[in-house]
């Protein structure tokens, strides 16, 4: 299968090249040629299997004409060897819980396979050396660090906005070492994703090195994320035939929620979907008004969603031959501050025991407020609490007990370059440090 840029659909790649570049030369996002339909009998098979049988399926069908079914299987089992349980948390609010991987949230999914992906494009494909670029306001470079930690033939760089991630998260990927790199800047997340777009323009960068982006505009990080969807419904049509499905997705690049529709696209019959935005919400206002208005982020309790211009914006635009109409009646936009998201905390703690943290409190709120009767909806819990411990304490004046494999990378000596924010300063650290 080839992949179409979404600038221009006379553009194209193979997977290979669609993962290695990350970007289309014009900086358009990949998309697939075509969106492979799973039969009936998948759908009717579906609640009698596991996490692992379902993601190869569903796996085979994008990636299938490119990678020979064992090597696939094994990306797959290499990569999604953890839990994602469902939860049923009041009547017909059900939450899907993303977040029992090594990093404690969802993002361990994409890293995860993307880097076995590319490990098998290095290692087997005789592809060369790869280096992976990638801005983060707090989740992602966690996950992608810990996801290619040790992989051979790949060295990661991590750009993190100085003092605007959280303690924990900046311990899971400045305490590393090995291929990891973490360049701390002085300025905010999408200062540091302009430096890496910038990289990636770099004529002189890209003679030297073969530079990729694991944010989620990689084809391989955003698509696998499509595999939980379809599990999700699995294990919904254990105890439904037949149900009217509403999934609620904390949203920041949209990536996870670009995944939704493509399963949806792929087959599964998903009603519709609820978009949770904290107070970066120029996609709920798109959604109400039709018009895409990027603006700087603000800093929210909610970080990783702090995105001002949401990349997987084009790809949902592309996905729906650009229609403001068909987009807003498949997907309902919700936005909340962060006095409403601790709200939402602390009266669901009080009420049920159940703990949210910041991200998915919105995504929760946002099914409450959205959900109409008869519907069964699924919002997806896309970090642990512990994450944001002192927030989430805050909200719920107790303190919370930190799983042991998080805290252990709180005990570990802190390695990060300071850089200003200054591209050619960047580039020079980044050829240095090579
Ligand atoms: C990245 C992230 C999000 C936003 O996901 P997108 O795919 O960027 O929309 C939401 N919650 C958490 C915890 C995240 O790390």
């Amino acid at each position: 299968m080839l992949y179409y840029s979404t600038k221009n659909r006379d553009i194209k790649a193979s997977l290979q090249e669609a993962v290695v570049y990350g970007l289309a030369p014009d900086r358009g996002l990949y998309m697939p040629e075509q969106i492979p339909q799973l039969p009936d009998t998948f759908f009717k098979e579906i609640s009698g299997k596991n996490l692992q049988e379902i993601a190869a399926i569903v796996a085979y069908a994008f990636f299938g004409d490119d990678i020979d079914k064992d090597s696939l299987n094994q990306i797959v089992a290499n990569s999604l060897n953890f839990e994602i349980p469902l939860k049923e948390i009041e009547k017909d609010i059900y939450v899907l819980e993303l977040f029992h991987g090594p990093t404690f949230a969802f993002k361990d999914v994409g890293a995860r396979f993307m880097a076995r992906m590319l490990s098998f494009f290095v290692n087997e494909r005789k592809q060369d050396d790869v280096k992976v670029l990638v801005a983060t306001s707090g989740d992602t470079g966690s996950a992608v660090a810990n996801g290619f930690l040790g992989v051979e033939g790949i060295q990661v760089f991590v750009l993190y906005p100085s003092g605007k991630v959280s303690e924990m998260q900046e311990a899971q990927f400045t305490t590393l070492g090995q291929n990891i790199v973490a360049l701390e800047i002085d300025g905010t997340f999408d200062d540091c994703q302009a430096l890496v777009k910038s990289a990636f323009m770099d004529e002189e960068l890209n003679i030297q090195f073969n530079l990729t982006s694991a944010n989620s505009i990689n084809v391989a990080r955003f698509l696998p994320q499509s595999f939980y969807y379809f599990y999700a419904f699995a294990q919904l049509a254990k105890i439904f035939d037949s149900a009217e499905t509403v999934f609620s997705v904390p949203s920041g690049n949209l990536g996870n929620l670009t995944a939704g529709l493509f399963a949806k696209q792929m087959g599964l019959p998903v009603k519709r979907f609820i978009a949770a935005n904290n107070l970066n919400d120029v996609f709920f206002e798109f959604l109400n008004t039709g018009e895409y208005k990027p603006r700087p982020s603000v800093q929210t309790i909610a970080n990783a969603m702090d995105v001002g211009a949401p990349s997987n914006f084009e790809r949902i635009l592309d996905l729906y031959g650009g229609s403001h109409e068909k987009i807003s009646r498949e997907i309902k936009g919700f936005s909340y501050n962060d006095s409403q998201i601790e709200n939402t905390i602390s009266s669901l703690y009080k009420r049920s025991g159940y703990l949210l943290d910041p991200h998915s409190a919105c995504a929760y709120r946002a099914l409450t407020e959205g959900k109409e009767p008869g519907e069964k909806g699924i919002f997806l819990a896309t970090a642990h609490p512990a994450k944001f411990k002192d927030s989430v304490e805050r909200c719920i004046d107790s303190e919370i007990v930190i799983p042991e494999d998080l805290e252990k990378f709180t005990k570990k000596q802190k390695h990060s370059f300071s850089i200003q924010n200054n591209f050619n300063i960047f580039k020079k650290a980044l050829i240095n440090l090579t």
